[in-house]
């Protein structure tokens, strides 16, 4: 049985201040991850319409034949969230347990290293520029 579990990061991680956990999941799971992310003080979410090919859609495909055709691309949601590094295994965490339903195709986390923010508004730079309204520095709730 696989369970989805908090973990530190492994060595292999390059360290950084702020990291973008960049999340490809199921349409239909995002709005349960999104508010999951909210209630633990994360605003700063970017979402988009992606459409790619795992196992899920590779399956269908080499039975189909052997090339990759377009209209085999199964439609996802790539979710982006840039938090500090202290964030980032809590809300990998998050979004395994409001993703997962254990079948093929439940998607794939991708951790990246941010080397800066910078708040266009303000021109401000580092923590300043990823710290939210609203977020860890505004509630009590551990984030
Ligand atoms: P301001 O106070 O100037 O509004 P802000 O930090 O609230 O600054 P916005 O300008 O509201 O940032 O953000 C614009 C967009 O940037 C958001 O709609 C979201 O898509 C994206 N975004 C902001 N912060 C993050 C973040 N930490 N991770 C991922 N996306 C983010
Ligand atoms: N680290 C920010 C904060 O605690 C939140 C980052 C985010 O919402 N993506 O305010």
């Amino acid at each position: 049985v696989i369970r989805a579990q908090t973990q530190t990061s492994p060595g292999y991680v390059p360290d950084s201040k702020f990291y973008k956990v960049e999340a490809i999941l199921r349409p239909w799971r995002v709005p349960q991850v999104s508010s999951a992310l909210l209630k633990m003080g994360i605003r700063g979410v970017t979402v988009s319409d992606v459409r790619g090919f795992g196992a899920q859609g590779g399956s269908t495909e080499r039975q189909g034949g052997s090339e990759f055709s377009e209209d085999k691309f199964v439609a996802k949601i790539k979710m982006e969230i840039v938090v500090s590094k202290d964030q980032v295994e809590a809300v990998i965490d998050k979004i395994i347990r409001e993703a997962r339903t254990g079948e093929i195709g439940d998607g794939k986390i991708f951790l990246v290293p941010v080397s800066d923010v910078i708040r266009v508004r303000t021109g401000e730079r580092g923590e300043q520029a990823e710290r939210m309204a609203g977020g860890r520095a505004d509630t009590s709730v551990p984030a």
